[in-house]
C-alpha cells in the first residue's frame, strides 16, 4: 500500500483526498500556493510544502516544484485531484519517471483521451457508440468538408481536438457558414490549445448529459458504477448532478455500462474514469472520457456505497479491483449542488472573507467543502467553494432534503449561488426529471 501521498490540488477535493488517505492510514503531504496557507487540508495534513506564488501557473501547475515536494517529503505517490495537472499526460509521465506513483491512469491513456480525435477513434474501435461525424480530423479541402457536413446533416458542431472546459466549439446551422466557421475554430484552437486540429459532429439539439463511472485496475478487471445525469449546465459547466439518471432503465444501464467496461479492458485502462455521453431519443453518443476523479463523484458514492477515492488509492497501490460488478447495487437517489462563490444573477466570481458560515446537516446530507467562518476565498482560482449532496430513498426525497439543506446553509460575506440552486430545486421541469442540457440557460434567459 502507498504509505505517503502528495495531494497536488487545493480546496474541497484536496480535503476529500486527505480524508480518504487518513482512513487508509496513508500519510499526507499538502502542497499549496502562498495564497492557500489557510486551507483546511493544509492544516490537517501530516506535512505541508509551499510550492510557489498564488497564480496557478507558478504553483499548482508548477511541475518541478510539485515533484521536488514529493522528493523532499519522501512521498510515494501523487494524487492530482481534478483540474490543474490531473489530465496532463506529460505530468503523469514525469511523476512516474521520477519514481513516484501517479494516482491515475497511465500517461498513454491520458494522452489518447486528451486528444478528442484520438479518443473517438479508440472508442469506435472498442465498440462505443459515438456521435455521427467526420471520423477524424478535418483537412483543408473545402469541397470535402462541405460534403462531409452535408452527409452528416445540419446543424453540425465543429470541435477542437485539444479543446476542454466547454471551449473550442462552434455550432453551424447552414452550409453558407461552414467554411468560415471551420477556419475560425481552427485559428482559435491553435492559439488556445496549441493544436489547430478540428473535427465535425452532428449537433444534437436536445440531448441530456449522461455519464458512466468506471473503475478499472489495469490488470484485466473493470466495473461500472452506473450513471449520472449532469444536464443542468450553464456555459457547458455542470451546476447540478444526480444519480441515477431519471428514466434510464436497468437494462439501458447494464448495456451501456458493459460497453464502457469492455472499452476499459480494450485500452487497458487503470484507475477511476468517466465516459461522457450525450443521450437523445434513447441512444447514447460518446463525447469524451475523463481520466480522473470528477467533481460529481459523490452522487455515485451515495447510491453505490463505494468510496471512489479510496478505490483510486487501492488501484494505484497495485491491488486488483476489490469489487465485482455484482457487488454494485444502486440504492435510492442522490443529488449534488455545486456551491460557487459568485453572484446569483451576474455569475461574476465573488472572492473575499466568509464572515459567517453554517453548514447544513441531518439525515442524508453530505457537505464537501473546505470553507469555514473567517476563511478568505482567494481570487486566483475556480469559484467553486463546496458541494452539497443529498441522498434519499427516492428522487423526491433527495430533492426535498436538498431544499432543506439549502435553506439551512448560511454563507455570509461573499455572494454565492445558494438562491439559484434553490430555484432549480423548485423548478417544475427539474422536478419532473430529464430536462436537456439547454434547459437551465433557457430558464435563466441566457439563450
Ligand atoms: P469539453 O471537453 O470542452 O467539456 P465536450 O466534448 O465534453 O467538451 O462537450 C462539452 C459540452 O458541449 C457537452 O456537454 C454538450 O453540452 C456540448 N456538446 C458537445 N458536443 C455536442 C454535440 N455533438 N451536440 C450537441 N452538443 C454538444
Amino acid at each position: 500500500m502507498l504509505d505517503k501521498v502528495v495531494i497536488a490540488n487545493r480546496g474541497e477535493i484536496a480535503l476529500r483526498i486527505l480524508r480518504a488517505c487518513r482512513e487508509l492510514g496513508i500519510k499526507t503531504v499538502a502542497i499549496h500556493s502562498e495564497a492557500d496557507r489557510d486551507l483546511k487540508h493544509v492544516r490537517l495534513a501530516d506535512e505541508s510544502v509551499c510550492i510557489g506564488p498564488a497564480p496557478s501557473t507558478q504553483s499548482y501547475l508548477n511541475v518541478p516544484a510539485i515533484i521536488s515536494a514529493a522528493e523532499v517529503t519522501d512521498a510515494m505517490g501523487i494524487h492530482p485531484g481534478y483540474g490543474f495537472l490531473s489530465e496532463n499526460a506529460d505530468f503523469a509521465e514525469r511523476v512516474e519517471d521520477s519514481g513516484f506513483v501517479f494516482i491515475g491512469p497511465k500517461s498513454e491513456s491520458i494522452r489518447i483521451m486528451g486528444d478528442k480525435v484520438a479518443a473517438i477513434n479508440a472508442m469506435q474501435k472498442a465498440g462505443v457508440p459515438c456521435v455521427p461525424g467526420s471520423d477524424g480530423a478535418l483537412g483543408d479541402d473545402a469541397d470535402t468538408n462541405l460534403r462531409i457536413a452535408h452527409e452528416i446533416g445540419y446543424p453540425i458542431i465543429i470541435k477542437a481536438a485539444g479543446g476542454g472546459g466547454g471551449r473550442g466549439m462552434r455550432v453551424v446551422h447552414s452550409e453558407a457558414a461552414l467554411l468560415s466557421s471551420i477556419s475560425l475554430t481552427k485559428t482559435e484552437a491553435g492559439s488556445a490549445f496549441g493544436n489547430d486540429t478540428v473535427y465535425m459532429e452532428k449537433y444534437l439539439e436536445h440531448p441530456r448529459h449522461v455519464e458512466i463511472q468506471v473503475l478499472s485496475d489495469g490488470q484485466g478487471n473493470a466495473i461500472h458504477l452506473g450513471e449520472r445525469d449532469c444536464s443542468m449546465q450553464r456555459r457547458n459547466q455542470k451546476v447540478v448532478e444526480e444519480a441515477p439518471a431519471p428514466g434510464i432503465t436497468e437494462e439501458q444501464r447494464n448495456r451501456i455500462g458493459a460497453v464502457c467496461v469492455n472499452a476499459c479492458n480494450q485500452i487497458n485502462y487503470r484507475g477511476a474514469g468517466t465516459f461522457e455521453f450525450l443521450y437523445e431519443n434513447g441512444e447514447f453518443y460518446f463525447i469524451e472520457m475523463n481520466t480522473r476523479v470528477q467533481v460529481e463523484h459523490p452522487v455515485t458514492e451515495m447510491v453505490t456505497g463505494v468510496d471512489i477515492v479510496k478505490e483510486q488509492l487501492y488501484i494505484a497501490s497495485g491491488e486488483p479491483l476489490r469489487l465485482k460488478q455484482e457487488d454494485i447495487v444502486l440504492r435510492g437517489h442522490a443529488i449534488e449542488c455545486r456551491i460557487n462563490a459568485e453572484d446569483s444573477k451576474t455569475f461574476m466570481p465573488s472572492p473575499g472573507k466568509i464572515t459567517r458560515y453554517h453548514p447544513p446537516g441531518g439525515p442524508g446530507v453530505r457537505v464537501e467543502s473546505h470553507i469555514y467562518s473567517d476563511y478568505v476565498v482567494p481570487p486566483h482560482y475556480d469559484s467553486m467553494i463546496g458541494k452539497l449532496i443529498t441522498h434519499g430513498d427516492t428522487r423526491d426525497t433527495a430533492i426535498a432534503r436538498m431544499r432543506g439543506a439549502l435553506s439551512e446553509m448560511v454563507i455570509e460575506g461573499i455572494n454565492c449561488n445558494i438562491a439559484l440552486q434553490m430555484d432549480i430545486m423548485k423548478d417544475a421541469a427539474f422536478q419532473a426529471g430529464g430536462a436537456d442540457i439547454h434547459y437551465l440557460e433557457k430558464k435563466l434567459g441566457l439563450s
